[in-house]
Parts: structure tokens; sequence; C-alpha cells
């Protein structure tokens, strides 16, 4: 389905600051069109004076875009929110209400909970409580198709959000910031959740929703807190973004993961909270309305996007990892990845139990999203399987081997760098590389000895054909692949009698077991690993 994006903005505290607000927004839709929506979480209405606001009020001015806001976050405010279940403000401002969805035209989700957390009845009238959540959460998440919304808004940061994250700066997570927003934002898996009230910026790298390897892949959620108004330190406080609502998504597009995609960070406080110690949700509660109908006469423009690359006010998309261009056994977040043998991940590559395997412990360090060879990774994946080498090089060595390395590009879609560990005894590293380059001569491929270190980077071009073998010392031997490379060269010389001495083995389709004994060795292999694994947060 080509469903062109939707272009919004969303906005930190504005604290009655609308002119400088809307003069913003009026030159950013100048420069790159216009957008669909202005979104404001945090403190709308400021405490000051409100010469500015009767200007909108009555008229005078008229928001650029239409802009949906949240409720009052204290007692001074809620004088401007008469009706709780959502009302206009102004010409092009509305107040979404206390909590509830508003499904636009276009079938964007938004679901918004106004005001700060009281756990005490009767909560004032800018908060909300354990009741409001749930009620939300029942509402939204019972029906079996549930998969997640596309945008929850709320005025304060749900608790811990910073946890297995990039650090949130001053503010403190697990001090700061609503558990309610936190147990809301587990049920509700939003695509994009925002919040303010703590006069900084934070963008939170994305966190997963679904639990890997127990249960299937979905989308991914990115949080992001933005500043106040016209701060002086010019910390963002107006955030652009496009986005196609999920119900008209592909599936499999949809849970594509991010290369940088962490942990949830309330996974712990998600359990409690499920746990039962909040108040059952009432489900005839009638104060507040659940779908607000954005109708088509409120003129949606559709802006031509005049997308100017230099000018844009886009933030720089978070990168995707690359896709692959049809199925991939390798992507993580594909349905084709065989889950049970992944048995490490980390930021940007896990580690897979390779399929048939020369021995049970033999591994595969693979990146989590598309790239074909090591010539295309990024620096900071490049970093990461660095960090995987001398992990499983320590690991290994712990049981008596040592690794040796190789990866082949060619007729291979998807870099699979194979780690097989040779046992100390069996063979020193010297015979291992005279094997070889012995087997390699004898099938007149030409391995050179490139020196320890080097990038392959700097070798290969990208594209091209290649197969290299690095041994436990960091030395490397390298072929340029012109054609008819031997599929299982690497294998072949392994399992060969200089090294492993098991020559019926350099076939994998004969070395394959059931799933049962996969999953065992799989388990296996995660408790021996546990006390190398430098993916896990000590926290
Ligand atoms: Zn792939």
């Amino acid at each position: 389905m080509a469903q062109k994006p939707l272009r919004l903005l969303a906005c930190g505290d504005v604290e009655g600051k609308f002119d400088a607000l809307f003069n913003r927004v009026r030159a950013i839709q100048k420069k790159s069109g216009n957008f669909d929506l202005l979104l404001c979480v945090g403190n709308f209405f400021g405490s000051t004076p409100d010469a500015e606001w009767e200007e909108y009020k009555t008229g005078v001015k008229k928001a650029p875009i239409q802009t949906y806001v949240l409720g009052a976050n204290n007692q001074e405010t809620v004088k401007y929110f008469q009706d709780v279940d959502g009302c206009e403000l102004a010409e092009n401002i509305t107040y979404l209400g206390r909590k509830g969805v508003f499904t636009g035209s276009s079938g964007l989700q938004i679901v918004y909970l106004s005001g700060t957390e009281s756990l005490n009845e009767p909560v004032p009238g800018y908060s909300f409580s354990p009741k409001d959540v749930s009620s939300l959460r029942t509402m939204l998440c019972s029906t079996p198709q549930f998969k997640g919304v596309d945008i929850l808004l709320t005025s304060p940061w749900p608790k811990y959000v910073g946890n297995f994250g990039n650090s949130s700066g001053e503010v403190d997570t697990k001090k700061c910031g609503s558990a309610l927003i936190s147990s809301l934002a587990t049920g509700l898996k939003p695509r994009y959740h925002f919040a303010a009230l703590e006069k900084t910026y934070y963008e939170r790298l994305p966190y997963r929703n679904h639990i890997v390897l127990q249960e299937n892949a979905q989308h991914a959620t990115r949080f992001i807190a933005l500043a106040n108004v016209g701060n002086p330190e010019k910390k963002k406080y107006l955030y652009a973004f496009s986005i196609v609502p999920m119900k008209l998504m592909d599936a499999a597009e949809l849970v594509k993961q991010p290369p940088d995609v962490t942990e949830n960070p309330y996974r712990k406080s998600g359990k409690e909270a499920s746990t039962g110690k909040q108040t059952p949700a009432s489900e005839e509660e009638s104060a507040c309305q659940f779908f607000f109908d954005l109708n088509e006469k409120q003129g949606r423009k559709r802006s031509s996007t005049g997308r100017d690359s230099k000018s844009s006010p886009y933030p720089k998309q978070p990168r995707k990892p690359p896709q692959p261009p049809g199925p991939c056994w390798f992507c993580l977040a594909s349905p084709e990845v065989e889950k049970h043998l992944v048995v490490n991940i980390g930021t940007h590559c896990y580690l897979a139990l390779a399929k048939g395997g020369l021995s049970d412990d033999h591994v595969l360090i693979l990146p989590i999203g598309h790239y074909q060879s090591v010539v295309e990774l990024s620096a900071e994946v490049v970093e990461e399987v660095e960090k995987y080498k001398a992990t499983l090089r320590r690991f290994f060595r712990s049981r008596g081997k040592r690794c040796v390395l190789f990866e082949r590009n060619y007729k291979s879609h998807h870099l699979q760098l194979q780690v097989i560990p040779v046992p100390l005894s069996s063979c020193a590293t010297d015979d291992i590389k005279d094997a070889f380059i012995t087997q390699a001569q004898e099938q007149q491929i030409e391995l050179l000895e490139i020196p320890e270190h080097s990038d392959i980077k700097q070798i290969a071009q990208p594209g091209a054909a290649y197969f290299y073998v690095e041994l436990d010392t960091g030395e490397k031997l390298f072929h340029r692949i012109k054609k008819n490379f031997p599929l299982q060269f690497g294998r072949e010389v392994l399992a060969s009698e200089a090294i492993l001495n098991i020559p019926d083995k350099s076939d994998w389709r004969k070395c394959q077991i059931s799933k049962e004994e996969e999953e065992t060795l799989a388990r296996r292999f995660r408790k021996d690993f546990e006390p190398f694994d430098f993916t896990v947060d000590d926290d």
C-alpha cells in the first residue's frame, strides 16, 4: 500500500509563548512545505498574563496549523480547559481532553493522557489516576487484534525510560516521571511517545516491544521528550517527523527493527504493574471520550512537500538498518530468522549458532540489519563486531580453544562471520595457517597474507567478492574471488585432518540436527556464554 506519510510536528511546553511557537512553525512550513498537524505536550499555557492568548482566542491571530494540545498540569491553568472531553480553545487550536484516543481520517491513532500523576483520590482536575490509566489500557489493549498505537502523548515522562538507553542527561529517570505512564506505554506500545515538563530534549534510542526469543518481532517505540518553547539554551522543542499509520502498513515493514534498538526500559516495572497493584479498570466510566474523529472538512492539506535536503526541518531520521531486497534468513527482524539459534543480541550485531555447525559451539557473528559484507558496515557496527570477536576469543580460550574466523562474501547476501573454535590441543595457529595455504594451493586459490589489524575495507572494493580467514593471532589470509569459488572451502579446510579431523562434516547439510537438539545446544551456549556477555546491563 503506497500511502503517503503524514507530516507531523510535536512540541514541548509552550508556556504561553504562542507567537514564538507559531512564528517558528510558519518559518518551517515556508521552507519545506506544510505539515498536517501540530501536537503539543506539557504546559500549553504559562502562568504569566495572557495578553497573547487573548489575540488567538478572539481571532485576531490564528494558529497556522491544526494544533492539538494536552490539558493542565497545575491548578493555575485548569481554568483554560473547560470541557474535560476536549473542545476548541481557539480557531485551529483544540484541547484533546483528559484521556482518550484521537483517530484521524487518515487512520492515524493518537492516544492522549492529560495532566500529572496522582495516586490519591479524588484526583485534582490537572491529574490522572491509576484508574484512568488502567481504563485506557483495557479499552485499547483488550482486543485480540491489538498491536499498538501510532502515537502516545503525555506531559510527564514515563519513569525508568532511561533504562537500557542512551543517557537522559540531567534527568534521573529512576526518580523523575510517572510509573503509571510507563505502565501505559508498556501496554499501548506506541510507535512514538512524546512528553515534556523537564525543560530538556531527550531522544531515547528506540526500544523493543517484544521479548527476544520468546515473542514474534513487534514494532519499536521511540520516546522523545521536548524542551520548552524559546528556551535560552536553544534546546530542541519542536520535532518534525513523518509517519504512515500502522494500520496501513505492511506487517513486515512495521516490525523492522532499527539497528540501534534496545531492550524495553519498562520490562520490570511493566511486570509489576500487571501483577495487580493497579486499580481494576472501570469499564462503565463515562467521563472520557475515546473516539474523536477528525472529520474530513477540517481540511487536511496534503501539501506538496517541497522537501529540500539542506533546509529540511526533518530531524536526521534515526538511521534505519539497511533492508534486504527480499526475504533474508539472517536479518534479525525478519520472520525467516531461526530465532531458536540466536544466542546473544547486542546493539548492532547478534550471535547465532551455525546451522549444521562444525562443532556444537560453532557460532556466527551477524549484523542485525541487512549488510552484505564487512566492507559495508558502518563504524559503530564494526566496533561491535570487534567486541564480539574479542569476547568470543576470551570465551573460547577459557574453554581451551582458539578461534578461527572466516567470511565468504560470495553468493551470500547477509554478512555471516563464521567463528569456529579449535581445541588448543589439536593444533597450533601455524598449523591452521599452513592448512589453509596448502589446501588453497591445491585448488588454485590464491590466498594473500595481509597484515595483522589491517582492514578488509582497504583491500576489497565495495561489491567485490572475497573470502578471508582470520586466525586467533589476528593474522588474515585473503582471496579475491573472480569466479567459481568453492562455497564450502572454509569448512573443508577446518574439517580436514590437519585441523579438526572431521572430514565428513565439511558439508553443513550433512550435519543438520533436529530443532530440539538445536534448542538444547543454544540453551547450553547461552548459559556458558553468560559470564562473558557484554550486552547485559548490570543495572
Ligand atoms: Zn539480511
